[in-house]
């Protein structure tokens, strides 16, 4: 399993984890298959440097963007000012939303990426042109 990204996609990324320091930042990752086609940055409404969430009125939001695009909500993306690593928190979400969970480490500037399955499992991140 992997998630494919363009340079592109990952340098806005990356630049909305650093522009959103301290705190963590957030994005809907939307595309088809494996391929992500837009991204679309949330706000992280816990303002914290340990944890993010969305309001339930921006996740509907982003949904139905995402169904008039023809496209699927295919991750998560959200920064860490710490390891790549998901944390416990992040753990208990990913295993009630499935989907493919990019991370950002702002502090190692890597990607990294998980899928909930029968335990969390490491996806591969495929950069394109
Ligand atoms: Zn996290």
């Amino acid at each position: 399993m992997e998630i494919s990204l363009t340079a592109g996609q990952i340098g806005e990324l990356s630049t909305l984890a650093k522009s959103s320091l301290p705190n963590e930042s957030c994005a809907f990752l939307l595309g088809k298959n494996d391929n992500v086609v837009e991204i679309l940055p949330m706000r992280n409404s816990d303002e914290s440097t340990v944890s993010f969430s969305i309001e339930p009125q921006e996740v509907l939001r982003a949904y139905d963007l995402a169904e008039s695009k023809k496209l699927h909500v295919i991750g998560i993306f959200h920064s860490h000012p710490a390891k790549p690593a998901p944390s416990s928190t992040d753990k208990r979400f990913m295993e009630i939303n499935p989907v493919v969970w990019l991370i950002y480490s702002t502090t190692e500037q890597r990607f990294r990426a998980y899928v909930y399955g029968s335990d969390i499992m490491e996806v591969a991140v495929k950069i394109t042109a």
